[in-house]
């Protein structure tokens, strides 16, 4: 789906790409829908941004808690594009709360854009009488259009996160989102960046590891370490077919004994298998001998998006 319009032109142009969420959302703050509103609403509700050169484009339209693999597909092909452009300064991708993060670490390890790819987001609905979606909009632009910024980022509430530790922590609050002890990596105040550490960047892998269909995306699946767990979710996905495992482990990546002889199990049958942990914002350090291999600070979520990209890598050239 695309929707182009183009508005008044000043400064280098920023493209908005829309995928929904409560930014988009319609209703009153609790009984709302996400996913209501175009871009080009959503732009016109900002009056500061009429004299910004900015593209809007509907990319998708949808809550982000049905996050898809196509919608990314699709979104990662929009934003490359987008960035090959010589004129474009930056992109900013309207997006929900739920999987923000996964998205954003997604885009993060795919294309590591020289050029600011920022997600915006909101807790409260485009109608909401008191919406956080506008500034937080306006904040995007003002990171998106600035000359030093770079990498994929989250602006929301005033502070710029990055894409590996940004986490949204909170259900209702407008403070939602949060980078854990790693502390955001800027702030917005008055309008101004203030830039606290360096903008994000890794080795990108690539468009080539997102170019299969996602329907033949190798399964990946997070099973939780708790107390008197077994092994019968690990056997049934891999019975089911599962190709890679993110054990969400306590502690520092820790698991129970009877799940962690399951997980044996589906090593010895070819699945490859993260361990990260259910503390939230923390990270697995260290690899003691005949440790499961560590997914280091990434999330139960994001260990996902890590594994899945690692094992897209080994599918080879989709087929002509
Ligand atoms: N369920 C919504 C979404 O992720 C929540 C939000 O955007 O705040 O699309």
């Amino acid at each position: 789906m695309q929707n182009k319009s183009q508005t008044s032109p000043a400064g280098p142009v920023i493209v908005i790409l829309g995928t929904g969420g409560t930014i988009a959302g319609s209703g009153d703050d609790v009984g709302y829908t996400a996913g209501q509103i175009g871009v080009p609403q959503l732009v016109a509700a900002v009056p500061a941004l009429a004299s910004r050169s900015l593209e809007a484009e509907q990319v998708a339209q949808v809550d982000s808690k049905d996050m898809s693999h196509e919608i990314w597909q699709v979104l990662a092909m929009r934003v490359q594009h987008h960035l090959a452009r010589p004129e474009v300064g930056g992109i900013v991708i309207t997006h929900g709360t739920d999987t923000l993060e996964e998205t954003a670490y997604f885009l993060h390890r795919v294309l590591s854009p020289a050029k600011p790819v920022v997600f915006a987001a909101a807790m409260r609905p485009a109608t909401s009488l008191q919406s956080d979606g506008p500034q937080n909009l306006l904040d995007a632009v003002t990171v998106a259009g600035h000359p030093s910024a770079s990498g994929v980022l989250a602006t929301l509430n005033g502070r710029v996160h990055g894409p590996v530790e940004v986490r949204k922590a909170l259900p209702f609050a407008l403070d939602a989102f949060s980078s854990g002890e790693a502390g955001p990596i800027a702030l917005i105040q008055e309008g101004q960046l203030r830039l606290l550490r360096p903008w994000p960047v890794c080795e990108a892998l690539g468009m080539g590891r997102v170019t299969h269909a996602p329907a033949a995306w190798p399964p990946v699946d997070v099973v939780v370490s708790h107390a008197g767990a077994s092994g019968r979710v690990v056997d049934a996905l891999v019975a089911s077919g599962t190709r890679g495992l993110v054990i969400e482990g306590t502690s520092n990546g820790t698991v129970h004994a009877s799940l962690l002889e399951a997980i044996e199990r589906a090593q010895a049958a070819g699945v490859s298998v993260l361990r990260s942990t259910r503390c939230a914002g923390a990270a697995v350090v260290g690899a003691p001998g005949g440790a499961l291999p560590s997914a280091g600070e990434l999330s139960p979520a994001k260990a996902r998006v890590e594994l899945l990209l690692q094992l897209l890598g080994q599918l080879g050239a989709p087929p002509a």
